[in-house]
């Protein structure tokens, strides 16, 4: 901040004068106008009489009659109310409304005020900057944070693919010469606490560069413009110390996709985003920045920011399993006196669904526990006691000790999933889990499928059979009563594969070589024929899918039980299991 001179007071006066005065005029206009009960103001709207409406922050908002009356009524602060409106053919207006002679009044005081700013300002301008610079952002580099990537416990494969860059910053040189285009930008997802600002701070220590870390609900302002600003002496900032790690937490608040934003795209977000856009297009490849963004969920960001070029490297963080769970308690008891007889691993397997910021969480109340009781060492009962603790202090209680049951139906899913790919297809399993990812799933089964440019009819229906495949897994080791919605997303998948061999690829004889949103483009189409046959068809398909897990049951119960125990399998295993 700059330090204004004594004399420079004056700011302040003319501040409270300003508000003085606007405080005088909206309470003055207040007493001036009727007041009318909302029930009543929508009667009016419903009857067509109201032209306009200004809608403020206040607790009331003005309406204008179509005879010219103005009334005031309460404002019910309701998000849909501006759309409600709108389709009432009612103006809207997102101010107060004003008469000519307060403008008039307001204008001049503004005026006034914004001359005295800039007098002060240039006279001022000894000290940098000005008097106040509302682009200016108080972010400053942190030399070392001192974290390495051993302070980092499981999370291998996010780990690797951000270690890869430390080299890249430390010698840009090298792959400038060889036009290697590293990534500039680098999205971090999944869900908080699970170590996506440690390794951020540990990439910019180990490649011995400044970090500088902003939150992106920093970028939003009411005042269009300042936002870029802000994004352009951050960049600035970064730019003048050479190299540098950018780390930019919840990136949501200013690249969110249009169609998700409450305000439905206004003008300061996009140019926001743009700044942001621009100055990364606009590195070097020989300069040693990197941009680092988190965010929970990746599916809700606008393309633009996903684009090579830009954030063109996306990294998953996902919640650890156990093995990596028993990884964090150690890393956090490594240094602390611990009892013979604690089992870090039963911890970790009492800790599904713990973030590693909750596993730390965990140890440190024991280590306040053990301090209280004046005991030598942290105990089993320490971490028990502890667990209780965390558990208690969470909001989500009920989904920290999922139980069993409901692991138990993920593991028999998925494995079904895998059971039916490992049968029907040649492509790889990768990895599966019962550990929920931030796409809201309650595990997943990972496979990389084969490389063609066609589907065959063949590799559609197989596919179909894939999706099915955890629903008939669940209702064969569960019984029909106890199918669940996990398979929503499935069902969504097979219908849009279904319907698309009936309605746009012509693979049925019952639908003909036609395309049917061409039909319906000239005639109405009875759609009930198509939904008929791909019922019919997908139903037939899901009793063949059946038949397939009941006769390789022993594989599917091998592969829940190994899920259940190990809540992540790979590629090895999983290929041992089902050879
Ligand atoms: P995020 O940015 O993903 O919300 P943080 O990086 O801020 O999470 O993590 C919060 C804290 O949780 C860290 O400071 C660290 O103490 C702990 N933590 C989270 N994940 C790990 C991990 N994989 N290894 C070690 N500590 C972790
Ligand atoms: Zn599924």
């Amino acid at each position: 901040m700059n330090k204004l001179g004594k004399k420079n007071i004056i700011i302040p006066i003319i501040l409270i004068l300003l508000v003085g005065t606007i405080f005088f005029f909206a309470t003055r206009n207040n007493a001036n106008e009727t007041q009318v009960q909302y029930k009543q103001f929508m009667r009016e709207v419903e009857n067509g009489n109201v032209s306009e409406v200004y809608i403020s922050t206040k607790e009331t908002m003005q309406f204008k009659l179509k005879d010219g009356k103005i009334f005031i009524t309460e404002n019910p602060r309701s998000l849909n109310l501006k759309e409600t409106l709108l389709l009432s053919g009612v103006k809207v207006y997102e101010r107060d409304l004003k008469s000519p002679a307060e403008l008039i009044i307001l204008i001049t005081i503004a005026g006034s005020l914004v001359s005295a700013f800039i007098y002060l300002t240039l006279k001022n301008s000894k000290s940098k900057g000005g008097a106040f610079r509302l682009s200016s952002i108080d972010v400053e580099a942190t030399q070392n944070t001192g974290l390495t990537f051993e302070d980092i416990a499981g999370n291998f494969e996010a780990k690797e693919s951000i270690k890869e860059l430390v080299d890249f910053i430390k010698t840009p040189e090298k792959y400038a010469k060889f036009k290697a285009r590293m990534p500039r930008g680098v999205i971090l997802y999944g869900p908080p606490g699970t170590g996506k600002t440690l390794m951020a701070k540990a990439l910019a220590s180990e490649a011995g560069v400044p970090f500088f870390a902003v939150n992106g609900s920093d970028f939003v302002q009411i005042y269009v413009g300042v936002g870029a600003g802000r994004i352009r002496d951050l960049f600035k900032k970064a730019k003048e110390k050479g190299k540098a790690v950018i780390f930019i937490d919840e990136i949501d608040a200013i690249g969110e996709k249009r169609s998700m934003r409450a305000d439905g795209g206004s003008d300061e977000r996009d140019q926001t985003l743009n700044a942001l856009l621009s100055e990364m297009s606009g590195f070097k490849n020989s300069e040693g920045i990197v941009v680092i963004a988190a965010t929970n969920r990746l599916d809700t960001l606008d393309e633009a920011l996903l684009r090579p070029g830009r954030f063109d490297r996306h990294i998953e963080v996902n919640l650890p399993d156990v093995k990596d769970r028993q990884r964090i308690l150690e890393l956090y008891c490594k240094d602390k006196p611990m009892a013979h007889d604690v089992d870090l691993y039963k911890i970790a397997q009492l800790t599904v669904y713990f973030s590693g910021a909750k596993l730390e969480n965990l140890v440190n109340e024991a280590a306040i526990l053990a301090v209280k009781e004046n005991s030598e060492y942290i105990t089993m009962e320490h971490l028990d006691k502890a667990l209780s603790i965390v558990i208690a202090g969470s909001e989500k209680k009920n989904k920290d000790i999922i139980k069993e049951d409901d692991r138990k139906i993920t593991a028999y899913h998925e494995a079904g999933h895998a059971l039916i790919t490992k049968l029907t297809s040649n492509s790889l399993v990768r990895k599966i889990t019962i550990i929920p990812s931030t796409k809201g799933a309650g595990g997943y089964t990972l496979t990389i499928p084969e490389d063609k440019t066609y589907h065959t009819k063949r590799g559609l229906l197989d596919m179909i059979k894939i999706y099915i495949a955890g629903r008939a897994a669940e209702e064969i080791i569960f019984g029909e009563e106890n199918i669940t919605t996990g398979a929503s997303n499935d069902i969504q998948k097979v219908t849009e594969i279904v319907l698309g061999m009936f309605k746009d690829y012509g693979m049925f004889k019952e639908t003909g070589l036609l395309n049917y949103s061409v039909i319906q483009e000239h005639t109405q189409i009875d759609s009930k024929t198509i939904v008929e046959q791909a019922n019919h068809l997908v139903s037939n398909l899901y009793d063949e899918v059946k038949e397939m897990i009941i006769e390789n049951i022993d594989k599917l119960n091998i592969l829940a039980n190994e899920l259940l125990e190990k809540e992540t399998i790979y590629e090895e295993d999983i290929n041992r299991i089902l050879a």
